[in-house]
């Protein structure tokens, strides 16, 4: 175990504790009822968070809002799946042009085929 060298002085000790200070929480007011809150939590008196019941004691709490929280959020995105994407994206739309491209070949093609029939 670490052993201090020398006693601590009075006035060492009077030093390190002034910059001991009490701060003031960060408090915001509730949009629904106006009471003083602390910031990122929920209202103890309405029981509201950023517009929304949320309190089970409170009222007009919906059921649904749990049911929200069981369903599976969606993968976050990271930067070589979106990469990966951006380029699935391209190639579709290349395929796209292809066929687009094959589409108006085709009715050209289909009238002389037409006028070869009429003619035998
Ligand atoms: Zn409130």
């Amino acid at each position: 175990m670490a052993v201090p060298k020398k006693r601590t002085g009075a006035s060492a000790q009077g030093h390190r504790r002034s910059n001991w200070k009490a701060t003031v929480p960060e408090t915001t007011t509730c949009k629904n009822c106006g009471a003083l809150v602390l910031t990122h939590t929920v209202c103890t008196e309405c029981g509201q968070y950023k517009g929304k019941v949320v309190s089970r004691k409170a009222e007009g709490f919906q059921e649904e809002v749990e049911e929200k929280k069981t369903k599976k959020a969606p993968a976050k995105r990271t930067k070589k799946a979106a990469k990966t994407e951006e380029s699935k994206v391209e190639e579709v739309k290349v395929e796209e042009v292809k066929a687009e491209e094959a589409q108006t070949e085709e009715p050209e093609v289909k009238p002389e085929a037409t006028t070869e029939d009429k003619a035998e």
